[in-house]
């Protein structure tokens, strides 16, 4: 996998100073419990994605957040698979979460795991919970279950099959093993309190039957592990110190503790035991992340796939052209809470900008050319402007840009008739062609329907800049430019963000944007342990309803002949317009240049969304 040598593993984009860290309350407990000796120093997260899709851009929060405390405290983070249901998982989706991780500058060394590599030991923990008396095979049909679930305000009821002896409870979960039982026939649960006000706590599933071949273990199991039962073991078994997850996991830890502290409690882990963490999923406006509605966008082909730049996936923000060290400076500067917070789109945008800022050569782009002549320039002479590469790098060097007496301007930089405070071309008006010479509009051609399409001036032989005495005179307009004879066409494809609107799904007016984020749902914890997780669907409007109609234009535009000469993934400026990268896969130096707009030079959305609290969980 390829990462650019100027990635350097930092939070602060290339060149800048690093800033020292700010405190969070996980790096807190991190220090005390360091201080503390708690694991005798060892510091050990995970990250445990679930190999069933592309990693998006709250991953990637939680990637910075665990590797990165990892590393500051010298410790070691694992990149853990949580292959738990054969149903939707892949090897496909493994190797993509993967590179996405290396992308973002992170190594688990050889600390990748899965928890099918547990599935025997996770087995054998189960007979010695059912040898304990501390779980049962249950019969009850889902819906019988469900019905003695309980609500939130009255406790559920206890199982008829609750009484089963311990070796009933043996003999039918190895026959559960050995597939004699169709899928849903029976599973088993923990016995722990059916009253319990915590419903993670009324008699949890563990193990369900499911004859489905899974990417790594393949046809080896017909039972599987649920995600709690999977996940606190997967944790002790890699002693892991600081298990960190998202805030709706908090309903879950005394079912986490509970099962670690009877398994170190009955001599079948060792203490200290993992503690596990909550902190604020990332939530951006004008994006989804769940993973159903990411799924959707490319069935539905509101994307041209899950690398499309527009999608808020790892792999697409690489081809649109973020930058790893951008989300590390992201995720920095946006900290860690615990109580749910709604970032705005622009503190994204505004972190890709400073890291392109400081590592993004400068180029001359034309995106919507018109010709502009030099009437007293005589036709065939040329000459090289010499252009910086980086106005803060010169050690970057200079490339030449040749002038002659026909050239490409920005459209929008000519205005007939000028509005107050246009300082650009108008009949009579000066300007600099940047890295070149003041010129005078002398008067433009227009077709028969009224459009400009060329315009005249002249330009100033003594004010050629970098000559002595070229910045005596001075102008307010400088516009950029290309010679029409030398600039090379390429491809151009102007992304923008994907949705209209900052709350996708919950549009209408900007006072119930407002009010939107206690109307957002939190997610609800992963659809494995039976819920059909995700997001409230009111039934009307859709987050497909807010799509931006104006996310991708292509153009074919004008640049200057060193681009044709870019690297796939090279990232530029061009000037005056924004942050570019070369296309991963369709940009074909030097016969067919390709650029995706990363994103504009300033913000062109509105600014008066800010960060705001959502309601705390
Ligand atoms: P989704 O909720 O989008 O379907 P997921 O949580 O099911 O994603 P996993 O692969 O299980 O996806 O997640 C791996 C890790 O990433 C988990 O520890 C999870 O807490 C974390 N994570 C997922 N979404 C976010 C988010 N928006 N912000 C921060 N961390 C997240
Ligand atoms: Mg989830």
């Amino acid at each position: 996998m390829h990462v650019a040598p100027s990635e350097q593993l930092s939070a602060t984009p290339a060149g800048v100073a690093s800033a020292p860290l700010a405190s969070n309350f996980l790096r807190a407990i991190v220090a005390e419990d360091n201080r503390t000796s708690k694991y005798g120093g060892r510091v050990v997260t995970r990250f445990p994605p679930e190999p069933n899709g592309y990693l998006h851009f709250g991953h990637a929060k939680s990637i910075v957040l665990n590797f990165g405390l990892a590393a500051e405290n010298g410790g070691t983070c694992h990149l853990r698979f949580d292959d738990t249901n054969p149903l939707n998982e892949a090897t496909e989706f493994e190797n993509a979460i993967a590179e996405s991780v290396r992308w973002l500058g992170y190594d688990w060394g050889d600390h990748r795991y899965h928890a099918s590599d547990y599935y025997a030991e996770l087995y054998r923990l189960a007979e010695w919970f059912i040898a304990e008396g501390l779980a049962y095979v249950d019969s009850q049909s889902p819906e019988e279950m469900r019905a003695r679930r309980g609500t939130l305000t009255q406790p559920g009821t206890d199982s008829p099959y609750r009484g089963r002896s311990a070796s009933e409870n043996l003999d039918l979960f190895r026959q559960m093993r050995a597939g004699a039982f169709p899928d849903g026939a029976h599973v088993l649960r923990f016995k722990i309190d059916m009253g319990s006000a915590n419903m993670n706590l009324r008699d949890p599933t563990i193990y369900r039957i499911r004859h489905a071949t899974h990417h790594r273990t393949g046809d080896t199991w017909c039972i599987y592990p649920l995600y709690d039962y999977a996940h606190g073991i997967s944790d002790a078994l890699e002693r892991v110190t600081h298990s960190i997850c998202t805030l709706e996991f908090a309903d879950h830890r005394p079912l986490y503790d509970w099962i670690l502290e009877r398994l170190a409690d009955g001599g079948q882990l060792s203490r200290p035991l993992p503690r596990q963490y909550e902190f604020a999923r990332l939530n951006l406006t004008y994006l989804v992340l769940s993973k159903r509605k990411l799924i959707q966008l490319v069935d539905e082909r509101h994307v041209d796939g899950w690398d499309d730049p527009r999608m808020p996936t790892l792999v697409g923000a690489r081809r649109r052209g973020f930058t790893a060290a951008g989300f590390r400076l992201f995720a920095e500067r946006i900290g860690v809470a615990k109580a749910g917070t709604w970032i705005d789109m622009a503190v994204l945008e505004d972190c890709m900008r400073e890291d392109l800022n400081a590592r993004a050569q400068r180029r001359i782009a034309v995106l919507d050319p018109i010709t502009l002549v030099l009437d007293n320039y005589p036709s065939g002479q040329s000459e090289e402007c010499i252009a910086p590469n980086h106005p803060q790098h010169p050690e970057w060097g200079e490339r030449p840009l040749t002038l002659s007496s026909e050239l490409f301007i920005e459209r929008d930089d000519f205005a007939e008739h000028p509005p107050k405070g246009f300082f650009r071309l108008s009949p009579g008006a000066e300007v600099r062609l940047r890295y070149g010479y003041i010129v005078k509009c002398v008067g433009a051609e227009k077709d028969a329907t009224g459009n400009v399409t060329v315009v005249h001036c002249t330009y100033d032989p003594d004010t050629r800049s970098g000559t002595p005495g070229a910045a005596a005179r001075k102008v307010k307009g400088n516009i950029h430019w290309l010679s029409a004879a030398h600039a090379v066409p390429a491809e151009v494809r102007l992304y923008d963000r994907l949705f209209a609107t900052p709350f996708p799904g919950f549009g209408g007016s900007a006072a119930e944007r407002m009010s939107a984020p206690e109307g957002v749902p939190e997610l609800s914890p992963r659809a494995s342990l039976g819920d059909e997780n995700d997001d409230i669907d009111d039934g009307e409007r859709t987050f497909a309803d807010d799509l931006n109609p104006n996310s991708k234009r292509v153009i074919t535009a004008f640049v200057e002949p060193a681009l044709q000469e870019a690297a796939a993934e090279e990232h530029f400026q061009f000037e005056r317009h924004g942050y570019f990268v070369a296309d991963s896969s369709d940009h074909v130096p030097p016969g067919k240049p390709v650029f995706n707009r990363s994103v504009t030079l300033r913000d062109s959305w509105t600014k008066d969304l800010g960060t705001r609290k959502g309601t705390p969980t």
